[in-house]
């Protein structure tokens, strides 16, 4: 049988360097589950003396040929292209020599632009009034306590929430009611807080190291669950283009954003497969085995959670029981997690 030994594949999203000292957002997205640079630093060294890293397209080549795997074989994914993952996970990754994949929303690909939700998080961060009120029909009217990080945190995930299922310009009507009730505007537009992510520059540096995979994250991150054909079609197929472009390489590989399984379905699964992409990741929680779906990969959550929790996890046994309380922690991130 193919590939029989389980094949692990972890996600991380923000990957806060904590050495120096830590900006309010940084506090916000480190209450939000999101991993410090040491401590991945940490973790890569125990999966490097119990694992054998993959690429993706070692993955797929084994898949499609019907060859085994290394028993232990584990693959290192980064969502949605932020500054830090070119900037210092990069030069860790080179560094200890682990391959790994990065995916790009391209539309975020950007000076003075980020998600949306990243865009939330920093104008709250920047915020200095201590409470605001929203009164919108996604949120009610709400009084939110932005006092201290950890109410800029909850505040933060609480919109993460409203607003992810919400339409483009439902978003962009809060997101101006957010800077009004911030008391942000007029202070001059300040782009810079935005900038999260990386350049086209740094893309096309890591599509030509061989070490290191790009893939796509559709256009502007969107529940692909919610989208007509025709938007469906346009996320998949102009990330998967502007990708290849840019960086001259084959992009085979599309991540679903949020990738549970109420966000991706059966027809982001075909058009996928028509867009041209050879597999797809989800977040679906679990490992990865001859019968898994190639467009329905799962993986686990890289947390910032002790090493014996840690080295738990990747065995194997929590699997079941981790899956269920992911999806649950997963409604109640502080900031967001995919
Ligand atoms: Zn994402």
């Amino acid at each position: 049988m193919l590939h029989d030994n389980p094949v692990t594949i972890l996600c991380a999203h923000r990957v806060i360097d904590g050495a120096g000292r830590k900006s309010v957002l940084d506090e916000m997205y480190l209450k939000g589950s999101q991993l410090e640079l040491a401590d991945l630093e940490k973790k890569l060294g125990f999966l490097k003396k119990k694992y054998k890293f993959i690429s993706i397209s070692d993955y797929l080549k084994a898949f499609e040929n019907g060859k085994r795997l290394p028993a232990n074989s584990l693959i290192l994914t980064f969502d949605d292209g932020y500054i830090e993952h070119y900037n210092d996970v990069y030069p860790l990754l080179k560094r200890l020599g682990i391959p790994a994949s990065f995916f790009i929303a391209t539309d975020y690909v950007s000076e003075t632009d980020c998600k949306w939700d990243d865009k939330i998080a920093a104008m709250i961060a920047r915020a200095k009034v201590k409470e605001f009120v929203l009164d919108t029909h996604l949120t009610g009217k709400r009084k939110f306590e932005i006092g201290n990080v950890e109410g800029k945190a909850r505040a933060a995930g609480y919109l993460w929430r409203a607003l992810k299922y919400a339409g483009v310009d439902e978003r962009t009507d809060l997101i101006c009611d957010l800077e009004k009730a911030l008391g942000l505007t007029g202070s001059g537009s300040d782009n810079g807080a935005y900038r999260m992510t990386v350049s086209w520059e740094n893309v096309k540096a890591l599509a030509d190291d061989p070490l290191m995979e790009v893939g796509a994250h559709t256009r502007t991150h969107p529940v692909l669950a919610g989208l007509t054909d025709e938007e469906l079609r346009d996320e998949l197929s102009a990330s998967k283009k502007e990708i290849e472009e840019r960086t001259g390489k084959t992009v085979s590989v599309l991540c679903y954003p949020y990738g549970k399984k109420y966000d991706y379905d059966e027809r982001a699964k075909k058009f996928a497969k028509d867009a041209g992409f050879r597999a797809a990741l989800s977040l679906d929680y679990g490992r990865n085995n001859g019968g898994t779906d190639l467009f329905a990969l799962r993986r686990l959550p890289l947390l910032p959670e002790p090493m014996t929790i840690f080295k738990v996890r990747l065995s194997g046994i929590l699997d079941f029981i981790s899956a269920k309380r992911e999806s649950v922690s997963h409604a109640r991130a502080a900031v967001h997690q995919d």
